[in-house]
This record gives structure tokens, C-alpha cells and sequence, in this order.
């Protein structure tokens, strides 16, 4: 007989479960997940609730957006990594609302109790108030987001290659990139191979010389968080691949297939300029998931200006210890500098790892050590083979930099499965230069609208092949 399930009362499946202190991991992240496998096998019964079914290793969304590798080589099902542990729970679901005093989070319009809460659900994207830019300029923090980005760099090739306007044709081959941080200067980089070699070849009618690839960002360097050596040398090999720095320009506006930027002079004015991409994509700004500002009014502990919850040296918040906010939704500055830990993967799995060793230390009446971050350093790919690395104060750059990068990413990357595939996708993207995941994909309804031509004709064919097909048939879909 099949095992009894437990899928309406949401209780654990196993009686023994039941009697065991619940912790509740909101987020199967980079922190979160750190901490659920921490948690596999202890005594205390774990429900992982992601609004996504699986992880996502965000530092190569670059590589998904310029068709190097393919969603699957970057997300890992989270059932395959954690759901076969017989103490974790994982429940599908948006978590939309914290009600502390209850001891409850709410979500699929469900009210479930919790002991010990890890909030760890990350953060988005911010525009700086300016949100309407964001159908023209799509961010890069979800797969989805790389895929439109894909495709909307693809399909502007796809109309150039149709476009006997040569001006027009330069225009379809440029390429904006907002932010100079490491993932705009990654997707800078990546972009500009793919636009100038893999299409140089492919397309027929196309100069990969027209290709324009600009990468926009108000500060004076590249990768401002780097030590000056690494920007400058970022910079140069980026300059030297092709691609253009816009420094001192801040943002103005940005609408479909132009930004306009204020450029900073010598002389302190500034000048308005227009660029005029196809494609436009956004790498500025960050912010975090809307649960702390959620959890800041509930709960009355303090949020900084960009969302993230001021958590104490346990990652608790005043008056609820069971409460701890981890990864990039916190702001931890409990450090030798006074400063908080940046938003990246390094701090967010350590966080996690913390975390749940200390629930495990408190359930059992001991304390677990202060926490203390190690920072094993930060790298930013600039091209193929090409990388700049900071490993605390050991700087490289070039091609030792990115054998550093793709050995810290294999290791990094959660599942055996991704290490292969990327392994392979990799070696093959240096001995051929082809790339193998070029793939035009998404729905025209899920599209945010650029001007690219051939999507709309081939829409408005296709909807009036439909109205003709229908109109034969005397049928109508649903
Ligand atoms: C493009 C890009 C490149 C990056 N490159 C690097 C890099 O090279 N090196 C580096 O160290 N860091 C990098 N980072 C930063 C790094 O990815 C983040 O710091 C890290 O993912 C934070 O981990 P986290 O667990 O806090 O959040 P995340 O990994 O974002 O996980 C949050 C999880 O919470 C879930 N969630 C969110 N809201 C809810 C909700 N309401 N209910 C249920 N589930 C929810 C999400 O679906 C997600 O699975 C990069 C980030 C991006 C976007």
C-alpha cells in the first residue's frame, strides 16, 4: 500500500516528526539552502518554501543571456537537492505575509506555524524609482530574465540581417549595458564575443565591425568595489575586446531602443547624450526582497534604505530570536570594519551555514561561536579566458584569473551534474568559439515589448493566420 501522504494538513509524514522543533526556511537561495542541508538529518522537522521549484546559480545568468550555456546548466531542482532528506518538507509557494506574534508565515493563502523562521528570500532588482524603465532596460536576476535578454539580443540580429538601412542595421547591432558592477561588465564581455565572432560568422549580411556594445556607468572605473589595480585592468581588457566604456554617465531616461545619459566633463558640466541600442540591459541596482520592509512593519525592527533587515550578531532581530534573516535580505555590519557584508553568495551560504548550526546549538542548550565571516575574495570575468581576481590581496588578472573564476565557480555550483555540463560547455566555447544555447524561446504574451520587428510581424501574422484558420473552421481557442 502507498504511504499515507500529508499533502492537505501539511503535517510531517512521519509521527516521529511531529514532536520535533519546526524550522521554517523561507528562500532555497544560496543561504537558504546552505542552511537546509545543514538541518538534514538533525532533530528538528525543515520546510523549505521557495516560490520557484529549484536553486539558481545567479553569478552565471550572464552566460544563460548570451547563449552560452542553458537554463538547466544554472538551476538545480530543489526536490532533487534536499527533497529526498526524510526531516525536509518542501512546499511550493510565494510567501506574502509574517505574523511574528503567531509564529506564522502566510502563503498559497495558508496560514503554517513555524519555531525557528530563516528568512533568506534575497532580492530583486530596483530602478531607482524609476520602474517605468524596466520593460525597456530587463534586469538579470532570474532565468527568465536572462532568456529575454537572449532573445531580445537574437532577435535584433535577426532584423539587421533583413535591414537594407545600413544606420538602421548599426543601431539593431548595439548593445547597452547599465552598471558597471561584475555583472554588467560579465555581460558586457560576453555579448561582445557573441556579437563579434559567433555572429560574424553566422549571419551573412552582418559586419561584426558595426557591432557596438557600450557598458554605462556614472562612476570613474569599472568594478568600483575592486581594488583601482583590477578596474584599470578590467577596463583595458574589456576596451580591448571591443567594448565601449561610458564612464561618468548616469542614467536620464530610457525608453525603447534609446538611453539618454548626462556625461560628466572635465570641467564638472554635464552634457545630455542619446544612445541609440536595440537591445538595453539593466545591471545597476539591487534591492531586497519586499519581505523585509513586510517584516520591518511588523515587527518594528529597522530596514536600511535599500530593504534589507538590520539583523543582530545572530541574524536575529530585536525581541524575536526565532526570527533570522540571512543572505541578501540582510544587512549584517557586525565585522572588524563596522561595514555590512556585501550581497553575494560567499557571505549568504555562510549565513546560512551559521545559522543553522546556531538553532541546532540553542535547541540543545549550548551557544555556537561568534560568527565569523571568511572572505575567500571577489572575480569578475571579463571575456573568454579573461578574468580579474581579488584573493584576499593575492590580485591576477587574465587568463590565471579565469582559471581561478571557473574553478571557484565549479566548486561553488551545488550540483555534480552542472559542474559537468558546464565543464564541457566551456572547454567546447574555447576550442570552437560556437555557443550552444542560441535559442530564440518565450511566448509573444510574455514579451515586455521592445521594438524588434520581426517578433511584431510575425505576431500579427500569426494572429491573423489564427483569425483565418478560425474563421474556416468555426472554431475558437481558449
Ligand atoms: C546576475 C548576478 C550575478 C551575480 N554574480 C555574483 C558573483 O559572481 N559572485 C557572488 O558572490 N555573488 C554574485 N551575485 C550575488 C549572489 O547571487 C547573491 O548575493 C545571492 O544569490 C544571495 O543569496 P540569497 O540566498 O540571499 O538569495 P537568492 O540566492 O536570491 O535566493 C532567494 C530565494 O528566495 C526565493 N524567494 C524570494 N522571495 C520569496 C517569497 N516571498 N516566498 C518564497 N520564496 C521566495 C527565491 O525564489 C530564491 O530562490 C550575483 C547576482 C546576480 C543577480
Amino acid at each position: 500500500m502507498a504511504p499515507e501522504r500529508f499533502f492537505l494538513e501539511l503535517s510531517p509524514p512521519d509521527a516521529s516528526l511531529k514532536t520535533l522543533p519546526h524550522v521554517v526556511i523561507v528562500g532555497g537561495g544560496f543561504a537558504g539552502l546552505r542552511a537546509c542541508h545543514r538541518l538534514i538529518g538533525k532533530p528538528v522537522r525543515v520546510t523549505l518554501i521557495d516560490k520557484r521549484n529549484f536553486n539558481l546559480f545567479q553569478p552565471l545568468l550572464y552566460q544563460v543571456a548570451s547563449g552560452l550555456v542553458s537554463e538547466g546548466d544554472v538551476a538545480s531542482p530543489l526536490r532533487q537537492m534536499v527533497g529526498h532528506a526524510p526531516n525536509v518538507q518542501i512546499l511550493l509557494g510565494e510567501v506574502e505575509a509574517i505574523d511574528p506574534k503567531a509564529k506564522e508565515v502566510v502563503f498559497n493563502d495558508r496560514r503554517y506555524v513555524y519555531d525557528h523562521l530563516i528568512l533568506a528570500a534575497g532580492s530583486g532588482s530596483s530602478y531607482f524609482g524609476h520602474e517605468e524603465w524596466r520593460a525597456a532596460a530587463p534586469p538579470m536576476k532570474i532565468l527568465e530574465h536572462a532568456d529575454e535578454i537572449r532573445r531580445r539580443v537574437l532577435m535584433a540580429l535577426e532584423e539587421a540581417e533583413q535591414t537594407p538601412d545600413p544606420s538602421r542595421r548599426k543601431v539593431l547591432q548595439t548593445v547597452a549595458v547599465i552598471g558597471g558592477g561584475p555583472s554588467g561588465c560579465e555581460l558586457a564581455g560576453s555579448l561582445n564575443e557573441l556579437m563579434r565572432h559567433t555572429i560574424g560568422r553566422d549571419f551573412k549580411q552582418l559586419n561584426p565591425e558595426d557591432t557596438r556594445i557600450v557598458l554605462v556607468d556614472p562612476g570613474d572605473r569599472v568594478l568600483r568595489a575592486m581594488d583601482p589595480s583590477l578596474s584599470q585592468a578590467a577596463g583595458h581588457q574589456l576596451e580591448a575586446k571591443g567594448v565601449e566604456l561610458m564612464l561618468g554617465a548616469r542614467v536620464q531616461q530610457i525608453e525603447n531602443g534609446a538611453v539618454v545619459v548626462g556625461l560628466k566633463q572635465t570641467d564638472g558640466s554635464v552634457v545630455t547624450r542619446t544612445l541609440e541600442a536595440a537591445t538595453v540591459c539593466w545591471t545597476a541596482g539591487v534591492r531586497a526582497s519586499h519581505l523585509g520592509t513586510l517584516l520591518a512593519k511588523a515587527t518594528g525592527c529597522e530596514a536600511d534604505r535599500g530593504g534589507r533587515v538590520v539583523v543582530q550578531p545572530d541574524f536575529s532581530i530585536p525581541g524575536f530570536p526565532e526570527i533570522r534573516v540571512v543572505g541578501d535580505l540582510c544587512s549584517y555590519s557586525h565585522t572588524a570594519d563596522g561595514k555590512p557584508l556585501a550581497g553575494m553568495a560567499g557571505p549568504a551560504v555562510q549565513m546560512g551555514g551559521w545559522v543553522a548550526k546556531d538553532i541546532m546549538a540553542k535547541l540543545a542548550g549550548e551557544t555556537a561561536g561568534p560568527f565569523r565571516f571568511t572572505d575567500f575574495g571577489t572575480m569578475a570575468v571579463i571575456g573568454p579566458m579573461t578574468a580579474v581576481a581579488d584573493l584576499r590581496g593575492l590580485r591576477v588578472s587574465g587568463q590565471l584569473g579565469w582559471l581561478m573564476w571557473g574553478l571557484a565557480h565549479l566548486a561553488f555550483m551545488p550540483e555534480m551534474e552542472n559542474r559537468f555540463s558546464l565543464l564541457l560547455k566551456w572547454l567546447w566555447q574555447i576550442a570552437t568559439r560556437e555557443r550552444s544555447s542560441l535559442l530564440i524561446t518565450g511566448r509573444h504574451d510574455q514579451h515586455l515589448g521592445v521594438e524588434v520587428g520581426l517578433e511584431r510581424r510575425e505576431l500579427s501574422e500569426l494572429d491573423s493566420d489564427q483569425t483565418a484558420t478560425q474563421t474556416a473552421t468555426g472554431t475558437t481557442s481558449s
